[in-house]
């Protein structure tokens, strides 16, 4: 998966494809879909929801650009898959699921793998966790409408967001670097995320 689907595409940050290489993606699925697990494609989790393509989660990672030292908030962590790999490129990583039974079976898996730098919130993450703010970096899995300010609020001069921003139904991953009150806005190209339902996302 990482040669053919990941670096063959563009993603060459080595600490991201070492990311990959350490988090088995089939122990965030349902036995009936562990065969499909290193194919390029988003699947079932439950509750209606999916697990990412892991190309798009390979390049918000990339964009990211997290340090060692960072603090993350994952909003929408659904498996918790890309929490487990943000485990590995951040000190710390808060993750915000609204699902609660999607939460806690993330939680049992990131604590099956031995993960101790990541914690899985239920909540709104629209609203961002204001408790656990400055974050230096904010990733989304889920479409918003816009970029909530709660998240804006909580991110660190110099921190970046990764989210897929526009439409219902079809969205564009946005870049958003914080320098002062300047944010800057970079186009990563069109997405197809489930929304994100809450007070700063959809109703
Ligand atoms: N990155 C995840 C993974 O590795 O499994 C997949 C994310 S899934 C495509 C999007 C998730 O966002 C779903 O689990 C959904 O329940 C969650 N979600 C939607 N709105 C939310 C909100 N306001 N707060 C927290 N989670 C939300």
């Amino acid at each position: 998966m990482i040669e053919r689907h990941l670096r063959a595409r563009g993603i060459r940050d080595p600490r991201v494809c070492q990311a990959f290489d350490r988090v088995p993606r089939e122990a965030f699925l349902d036995e009936k879909h562990r065969a499909e697990a290193y194919a390029d494609s988003p699947l079932p989790i439950g509750c209606g929801q999916t697990i990412s393509q892991p190309y798009v989660v390979a390049l918000t990672l990339q964009e990211l650009s997290v340090q060692p030292e960072h603090r993350v908030l994952d909003v929408g962590s659904g498996s918790g898959y890309q929490t487990a790999l943000l485990s590995y490129l951040a000190a710390e990583v808060h993750a915000v699921e609204r699902i609660e039974t999607l939460a806690s079976r993330a939680m049992e898996t990131l604590k099956r793998l031995g993960v101790t730098n990541a914690t899985v919130h239920i909540g709104d993450g629209s609203l961002g966790l204001p408790a656990f703010a400055p974050f230096d970096r904010i990733v989304c899995g889920a479409g918003a409408p816009d970029i909530p300010n709660a998240w804006i609020e909580q991110l660190a001069d110099g921190g970046r967001i990764v989210a897929p921003v526009g439409p219902r139904d079809v969205q564009t991953l946005l870049r958003v670097e914080k320098h002062g009150e300047h944010l800057r806005r970079v186009d990563l190209g069109g997405v197809r995320f489930v929304p994100l339902i809450g007070e700063q996302g959809w109703r």
